[in-house]
């Protein structure tokens, strides 16, 4: 039998799952190679499962200080490993989903290895597949620095610390980015004692310079340990020595520098999308690239929402304030503490706060309970060019998280 398709798909994270499945609903012939999981790192190593374990960690948190909601609980008790198999029980399900959703849409899928060798021939398992037009999407793999390399039993990656069977009593974080910020959450609501190591100024160097103080303000609150402009110098038998001097002795150590994209040859007239093309590694831009090559449907780069997750959630959208250094713009800033909503939940740390330019709003940034979900409207706004007049027009719902904005457009 002739292996021949119209696409084929190296790679089946939200980037090449994306293209897949809108090639086939285009009818399209689909092949997709998955050397490991379906779902990518996205699925099995990285965005699901982070979450799953924040949720668990929220939740024994929450019950340990229950009484404050009129309810009292003895005997909590957190056994890890059911943590872990809620974890891979979640991952498992939207696997299947997945696996489902190649099924119905007649896409062929190659669980093995496969090489690119032109731009119309995929090689795998010693066969050949020819297609009209081959995507690769394979991915990234955690950054490896001199010095910081995996033993993957002490220096750990984000991949490795997902294999963890029991808690630590105490772990060493480097860098605070999205993954170190959110494991720090992680840990530190399971009770073990955190400390995160960051070179930059500030934690989150990627985010408005106000919320990242606030994160700070929160890290200190919750006793999460940080050094800023700090490196590691020397790890020698499981002592770490950091650059003021201090030196440390925990139990493990999670590596969070960020991730370098698979290394492949660059072939012309392939496409490359996804952690692999070298852009924003989120998997929501992987997925808007796919769609865009697929779809043709246009998206803006600069427009694409981060999101911090755990306890209270971070979001930011557009230009931060250290951009605008020397522009004019005017700022308007809501605490969270003036929101109903946010003490019917007792989740009253954060602050909404937006930055406008000629009446539009630039840039939003969000540290609040459901800061995930409040981004995207001011997303829509923001692509959309919608004035604040406008804006200020729109009915919002009470009691919820979104009035902040709404109150913060007035505060003008
Ligand atoms: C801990 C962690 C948490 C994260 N949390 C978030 C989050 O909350 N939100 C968010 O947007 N992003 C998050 N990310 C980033 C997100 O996971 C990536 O941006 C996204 O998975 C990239 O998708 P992709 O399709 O480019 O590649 P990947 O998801 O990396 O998938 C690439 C796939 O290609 C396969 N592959 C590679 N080479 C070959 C080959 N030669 N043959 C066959 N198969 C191959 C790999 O096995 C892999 O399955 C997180 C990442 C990590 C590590």
């Amino acid at each position: 039998m002739e292996n021949k398709f119209d696409i084929g798909i190296v790679g089946c994270g939200p980037a090449g799952y994306t293209a897949a499945l809108h090639a086939a609903s285009l009818g399209k012939s689909v092949v997709i190679f998955e050397k490991d999981f379906v779902g990518g790192v996205c699925l099995n190593k990285g965005c699901i499962p982070t979450k799953s374990i924040i949720h668990s960690s929220e939740v024994y948190k929450q019950t340990k200080n229950c009484e404050e909601f009129g309810i009292s609980a003895e005997n909590i008790n957190l056994d890890f490993s059911k943590v872990v198999e809620r974890k891979n029980k979640t991952v498992e399900i939207l696997r299947k989903g997945l696996t489902l959703a190649f099924k119905n849409a007649k896409i062929t899928v190659v669980n093995s290895q496969a090489k690119i060798i032109n731009k119309n021939l995929i090689q795998s398992n010693k066969e050949e597949y020819i297609c009209e037009k081959i995507i690769c999407a394979t991915g990234s793999e955690p950054k490896v620095v001199k010095g910081l390399e995996f033993d993957h039993k002490f220096l750990l990656s984000s991949d490795d610390i997902l294999n963890l069977e029991k808690l630590p009593k105490s772990i060493l974080i480097i860098g605070s980015g999205a993954i170190g910020i959110e494991w720090a959450r992680i840990f530190n609501n399971f009770g073990v004692d955190v400390c995160v190591v960051e070179l930059a100024p500030n934690l989150l160097p990627l985010a408005d310079i106000d919320i990242s103080k606030r994160l700070e303000r929160s890290f200190k609150t919750n006793k999460i340990k940080f050094y800023t402009q700090t490196t590691v110098t020397s790890i020698n038998n499981q002592k770490v020595t950091l650059s003021n001097g201090e030196e440390l002795t925990p139990e493990i150590v999670l590596v969070a520098i960020g991730r370098t994209p698979s290394k492949e040859d660059k072939i012309e007239g392939v496409t490359y999308l996804g952690d692999v093309s070298g852009e924003i590694q989120l998997a929501h831009y992987a997925i808007k690239q796919a769609i865009k090559e697929i779809d043709n449907i246009e998206f803006r780069k600069d427009l694409t929402p981060s999101v911090v997750y755990g306890t209270p959630e971070i979001a930011w959208i557009g230009k931060r304030e250290q951009e605008l250094e020397g522009q004019e713009y005017k700022k308007t800033t809501i605490l969270v503490s003036s929101l109903g909503k946010a003490h019917c939940d007792s989740q009253t740390d954060g602050i909404i706060k937006l930055l406008i330019q000629q009446n539009k709003i630039v840039g939003a940034h969000i540290m609040s309970n459901e800061a995930s979900s409040l981004i995207q409207q001011l997303t829509i706004a923001i692509q959309n060019n919608i004035g604040i007049e406008e804006l200020k027009k729109v009915c919002y719902a009470h009691p919820t998280y979104s009035e902040g904005i709404f109150e913060a457009l007035f505060k003008i």
